[in-house]
């Protein structure tokens, strides 16, 4: 079993005395920069002129570009986009980095990738919350946190496990326990999750069931309300109990049919393809299209985007949506 960290077992603050330059203002960025300058830590941000970047001015930080920020800090977090990270590192970070700093990540991807190959003499970790951005940031401000993993790749200070364990601590984690992994798990086992079950796997079944109704005849309305309104009310459960929790609750009827109509809906050939899924992102295939889609221009993410977005679900979830004020109440935005 994993060993869970808390508060009281980060005995001194290896962030006390460091600049920490934070680079990005998006999602983890603005979650990581405004937790950590409430523990009192000095923290800048590191980014390229536009709306981030207005955002953190209004935020209250000192804004610098990239290689004036990671000159002027001790510890550099790279919160960019995992795509431009690879650029970036060798443009205007690796540049500017001396002996003795910590470069840190919230994913593992280019370090494990070998896409960023990081300077020797410096300290490299992760501290990669198990959350949205505005949800680090909502929990710290309630008092409470997100999860976290935290993981060293190079140690040459000697203090690259404190520092990353002050990191994970203060980002909020230490409210409700961290853990320690690597970068090879982190990275292989969050790519997996996102693609075969809370991203790729959740909206293709959505999706699926949506259009089994409608193609049978019945009303796109009641087929939203059954397979992706509903599906939230389920999911809190489970996250709330597991799944006997969920079952308890749900009827009789519902919870005979989840026995015997799962199986025939996620079956062995369903596990099959998780393996082929897990096994392109174990060799680094997947890690090698999405780089060769990037460098062509994301051609083919942007075509399957546009393809996503025109299905008839989006269509009608927009209008239903539009009659449940209490749905849009809680909305987050996630335009930035
Ligand atoms: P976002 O897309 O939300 O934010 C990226 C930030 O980088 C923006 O502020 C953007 O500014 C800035 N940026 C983009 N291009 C450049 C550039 N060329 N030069 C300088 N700044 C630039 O990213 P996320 O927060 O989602 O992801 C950051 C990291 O965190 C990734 O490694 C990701 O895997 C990881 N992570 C993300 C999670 C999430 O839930 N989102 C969860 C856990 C980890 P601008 O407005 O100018 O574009
Ligand atoms: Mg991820
Ligand atoms: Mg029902």
């Amino acid at each position: 079993m994993a060993t869970v960290y808390y508060e009281q077992d980060v005995k001194t603050n290896a962030l006390e005395g460091k600049k920490i330059a934070v680079l990005g203002y998006g999602s983890q960025g603005g979650a990581h920069s405004k937790n950590l300058r409430d523990n009192g830590n000095d923290v800048i941000i590191g980014i390229r002129p536009g709306s981030s970047a207005d955002r953190a001015k209004e935020d209250g930080f000192e804004v610098l570009d990239v290689p004036e920020a990671v000159k002027a800090a001790d510890i550099i977090m790279v919160l960019l986009p995992d795509e431009i990270q690879g650029d970036i590192y060798k443009d205007q970070i690796e540049p500017n980095l001396e002996a003795g700093n910590a470069l840190a990540f919230a994913h593992g991807f280019n370090i494990h990738f070998e896409i960023i190959e990081p300077k020797e003499d410096v300290d490299v970790f992760m501290v990669a919350p198990k959350g949205p951005g505005h949800l680090v940031r909502r929990e710290f401000e309630n008092g409470s946190g997100v999860p976290a993993l935290f993981a060293v790749y190079q140690d040459a200070t000697g203090n690259a496990r404190d520092i990353a364990m002050s990191w994970a601590n203060q980002v909020g984690g230490g409210r409700v326990g961290f853990l320690e992994t690597d970068f090879k798990e982190e990275t292989e086992t969050d790519l997996f999750g996102e693609q075969a079950v809370l991203c790729g796997g959740t909206t293709h079944l959505v999706q699926a069931g949506f259009e089994t109704l409608v193609d049978a005849g019945y009303q796109p309305e009641i087929a939203y309300f059954e397979v992706l309104h509903e599906l939230k009310l389920i999911v809190d459960l489970m996250y709330e109990g597991g799944m006997d929790h969920m079952r308890k609750s749900i009827s009789n009827t519902a919870e005979y049919g989840d026995y015997v109509s799962g199986p025939r809906v996620v079956t062995e050939d369903t596990k099959t393809n998780m393996k082929a899924i897990l096994d392109d992102i174990q060799s680094g295939k997947f890690a090698k299209d999405f780089r060769a889609d990037y460098e062509n221009g994301f051609e083919n993410f942007e075509s399957m985007r546009k393809e996503q977005r025109g299905h008839q679900i989006e269509e009608v979830g927009e209008t239903l949506r539009e009659m449940m004020p209490f749905v849009k109440e809680n909305a987050v935005d996630t335009d930035n």
